[in-house]
């Protein structure tokens, strides 16, 4: 008998999406073996052959890597989440494995970087300007013209990312930023790039994002999701994604090669994108490519089907196999026109529960909806947090229908969130 392949994952956290990777393993018959920051709370199926790994010590963890690898051979590294799919381009790199070059990978994950190289291949690219996080918003606000949009360089999920009309509304997200940049769990990363900020000019227009599969720089485009939700600040938090129906109409196409032109220039060739793009009437900028798939269980809005229509499977199946060396391209997004809705937290607070989920599940077109959100838990809205209250997930002939399920859902849920306890003074002396 052969033995199984080996495929490694790298990632911070076992949410759904390193269990929804175990699922599409097992189907695969594939050992999947794990590498994380988090080995201490482990509690995955995996915990015997985890590979503890650091983040922040990039060339220790991929030796720790190589060393797994010359007692067992991997057959394949992927990757979830921004840090981790730095590191596993960097382990590809060393094992001699197809995955993005670990130059593209860094430079994904740098929004700086990110400018400097769209700007260099010609892409349409905001006007923009990196400082260090000290400096002082008069200095920085002679480089801007507003609106404009200051973030930091090496965060994810909109985190950070503050619209400035004016230097007034500059210097308050400045020293926002800062507190949040100063955090001990962002500190903790040691990441020179948390040392610096960006500032670039607000592109007007709507938002779309890719999802897609590099082979040897060839773009597959598995979707496009329209963002029907206005996303024009102060905070950019994520709502309703909706399946774009013609992946070949004009626009589509628009996205479509820019993105690939994109993904070329920053330096990503093999793997999994997540690009995000903003069209308006000066053109289709793409405002990153994440050198990773969608992340979470938003991955579950997307499913496959062979060009037979005999199977259906999950984006994680369709990576595993795509990490392992098949031809994806037999593979398509189903017909069906698909959504999720990441539901926003409404304000800082204690979460305490929610009503309405079962009728939620019931309204016609919902596939589930998904309470991520645990009780008592302390919930951070944007610009500091990154987080959801949870997921709705709907599935219907036309994005009309799906986008009006997703909100016929939502209207039935009720979520408490209570202040936070004020912090007791102590009386004492
Ligand atoms: P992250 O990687 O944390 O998601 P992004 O740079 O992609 O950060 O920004 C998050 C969101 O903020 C974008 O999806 C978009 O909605 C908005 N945004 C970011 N930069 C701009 C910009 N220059 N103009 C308009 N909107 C922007």
């Amino acid at each position: 008998m052969f033995p199984k392949a080996r495929v490694l994952l790298v990632a911070t956290t076992t949410g759904y999406q390193t269990r929804a990777f175990g699922e599409a393993a097992e189907r695969l018959n594939l050992e999947l073996v794990f590498a994380t920051d988090r080995c201490a709370v482990l509690d995955d199926p995996w915990r015997d052959s985890a590979i503890p790994v650091r983040f922040h010590e990039m060339a220790a963890s991929v030796e720790d890597i190589v060393a797994a690898d010359a007692r067992q051979p991997f057959s394949a590294v992927i990757a979830v989440g921004d840090r981790p799919a730095t590191l596993a381009a960097h382990a590809c790199e060393a094992l001699g494995l197809a995955g993005h070059p670990s130059d593209g990978a860094e430079a994904a994950r740098n929004k700086l970087v990110t400018r400097e190289r769209l700007r260099q291949a010609e892409l349409p690219v905001p006007r923009f300007a990196a400082a260090p996080v000290s400096s002082d918003s008069s200095t920085l606000a002679a480089q801007a013209t507003f609106p404009a949009v200051l973030k930091p360089i090496a965060l994810s999920g909109s985190r950070g990312v503050m619209r400035v009309n004016d230097v007034s509304q500059l210097e308050a997200a400045l020293g926002r930023l800062r507190r949040l940049l100063a955090r001990p769990d962002l500190r903790a990363q040691r990441d020179p790039a948390h040392q610096l900020v960006l500032l670039e000019s607000f592109i007007g227009g709507h938002e779309f994002a890719l999802e897609g599969l590099l082979t040897d720089g060839q773009l597959q485009t598995l979707a496009i999701f329209d963002k029907p939700d206005p996303l024009d600040g102060p905070y950019f938090e994520e709502t309703i994604y909706l399946t774009l129906e013609d992946l070949e109409s004009d626009l589509a196409q628009r996205i479509r090669s820019n993105v690939a032109a994109a993904a070329v220039a920053i330096g990503l060739r093999h793997g999994p994108i997540h690009a995000e793009c903003r069209v308006g009437d000066s053109g289709v900028f793409v405002l990153e490519v994440a050198a990773r798939p969608i992340g979470g269980i938003c991955a579950r809005a997307l499913r496959l089907t062979s060009s037979t229509g005999a199977s259906v499977i999950s984006l994680e199946e369709l990576l595993l196999r795509h990490a392992l060396g098949e031809d994806t391209t037999r593979w398509r997004r189903e017909t069906a026109a698909s959504g999720v809705m990441m539901i926003p937290i409404p304000r800082r607070g204690l979460y305490r529960g929610v009503t309405g989920a079962v009728e939620a599940r019931g309204v016609g077109g919902v596939d589930d909806v998904v309470i991520t959100a645990k009780p008592d838990q302390l919930l951070l809205p944007l610009p500091e947090g990154a987080s959801y209250l949870g997921f709705i997930f709907a599935r219907a002939a036309t994005p009309d229908e799906v986008e009006a399920a997703l909100r016929g859902a939502y209207g039935r849920l009720s979520f408490t969130v209570d202040p936070e306890l004020p912090v007791l003074q102590s009386t004492d002396g």
